[in-house]
């Protein structure tokens, strides 16, 4: 019968999740260069990992590439908040481009302690996911071979180092903040003398995301996260959320990836999103859900963010001073 709805589903949805400040500063970054500068601006990598915010950015008129051999001398470009190895800036810089760095301060902050180590004679060790921009941008802030990849537990045995007493490590910041303690705690065993973050290097974004979805896991039946594959901190949700106590645990892009056939009878269903994914798209997915069932929303707030970065200085207006 059409209109006809299926049972009441209630939708847990995680709070804080989607953008976190380094994203937002990435894409109002690129939003004001186009502004500033006019169309085209060139991007190198996606600026966050999103189809649905990279296309809504090209309709604008930005153009993104994965290296900078593919940008016109006279077009200015972006580097994503992953960040970039030194040689990106270098060869801007060489070919006399206007460049706008929008890596995330957080990323940032770990490029700098790599470097601090550097200085100090240590050799390093950079937990993360092998490939992914964001550990290619800080292995490649120092000369090949200072810093080590450790992808998991098992990689810790089957090190090899020059100095053992001479150790530090640092980590990409969207890893499992679980997962990572047990990587930390096996190099810890294996290396009691390793340095390590002052702080954690895995942002509070990340960590944050990770919370709220472990504080709903047990009460769903099924959790959906909104977010692309290449999406670190979104795989993360999804591993955190099976490992919390979710049966089940689904990546969607968008609506339309929705898997309605794990879904069937299912009253239960968390909804979260990863780090650059739009809110909108969470919304997309009620509205989805609406349209079969009638939905309760069940509201959980973790913790309250209240981060905000600031923008480069060459994006500045007169309007922000009078801010
Ligand atoms: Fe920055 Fe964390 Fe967001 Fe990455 S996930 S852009 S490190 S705030």
């Amino acid at each position: 019968e059409p209109g006809a709805k299926a049972a009441t589903v209630t939708i847990e949805l995680a709070t804080p999740r989607g953008f976190c400040a380094g994203v937002e500063r990435a894409i109002e970054i690129v939003e004001r260069a186009l502004e500033k500068f006019g169309a085209p601006v060139y991007v190198r990598h996606e600026i966050v990992h999103n189809r649905f915010v990279v296309e809504g950015l090209e309709a604008k008129g930005a153009v993104f590439v994965e290296e900078l051999d593919e940008v016109p001398n006279d077009a200015p470009v972006i580097f994503s908040a992953h960040g970039v190895p030194k040689s990106v800036p270098a060869e801007a810089e060489r070919r006399s481009l206007i460049y706008v760095d929008a890596t995330c301060p957080l990323v940032s902050k770990v490029h700098v302690e790599a470097e601090r180590h550097f200085k100090d004679g240590h050799h390093i060790l950079m937990i993360g996911h092998a490939g992914h921009p964001e550990v290619v941008g800080t292995m490649g802030q120092l000369p090949e071979g200072a810093i080590q990849l450790v992808e998991e537990v098992a990689d810790v045995e089957a090190l090899e180092v020059g100095d053992p007493e001479n150790l530090a490590y640092i980590t990409q910041t969207t890893l499992s903040v679980d997962d990572t303690a047990a990587v930390v705690e096996a190099l810890r065993q294996r290396f009691p003398h390793i340095r390590g973050p002052k702080k954690e290097d895995i942002c509070y974004a990340t960590t944050n995301r990770q919370q709220a979805v472990k504080d709903i896991a047990d009460r769903c039946e099924v959790l959906l996260v909104v977010g692309a594959p290449n999406s670190s901190n979104s795989q993360r949700l999804v591993e955190v959320a099976e490992k919390s106590g979710c049966p089940k645990a689904f990546l969607v892009q968008r609506a339309a990836d929705i898997p309605w056939a794990e879904l069937q009878g299912v009253t239960h269903v968390g909804l979260t999103a990863g780090a650059s994914a739009p809110e909108v798209l969470v919304q997309e997915v009620i509205e989805a859900f609406k349209q079969r069932h009638d939905v309760a929303i069940r509201l959980s707030e973790t913790v309250t963010e209240n981060v905000h970065f600031k923008l480069p200085r060459m994006l500045l207006t007169e309007d922000d001073d009078r801010r």
